[in-house]
């Protein structure tokens, strides 16, 4: 899924509200990436269509390599998956993505 301009403005933004050092906590540089796309990660062992996934943007640390996962539903990027039951123990876990054309 890619990026909109607002939504890669509403990144910046964030980052700079809470990440306000902006330094690498590997390398000590600040020379920051952040993918054009969102990302997700898959429950182990479940290749199956509709298993678990968290879904993230990703910043990378053009220096060294190091990578920051932020959650795409905190972000407001991607909604939380409300079609599925609750008390599966997979709160917060699970997600659709939101349309494209919300901004
Ligand atoms: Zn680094």
């Amino acid at each position: 899924m890619e990026l909109t301009k607002e939504q890669i403005e509403a990144i910046v933004s964030h980052l700079g509200a809470k990440f306000p050092d902006s330094k690498c906590p590997v390398c000590d540089k600040n020379t920051w990436d952040l993918q054009r796309r969102v990302f997700q990660f898959t429950e182990c062992a479940s290749l199956i269509m509709g298993g678990a996934a968290i879904p993230a943007v990703v910043v990378v640390c053009k220096n060294c390599g190091n990578m920051l996962f932020l959650n795409a539903i905190l972000l407001g990027i991607v909604e939380r998956d409300k079609t599925k039951e609750k008390g599966e123990g997979k709160e917060g876990a699970e997600a659709v993505p939101k349309e494209a054309a919300d901004g």
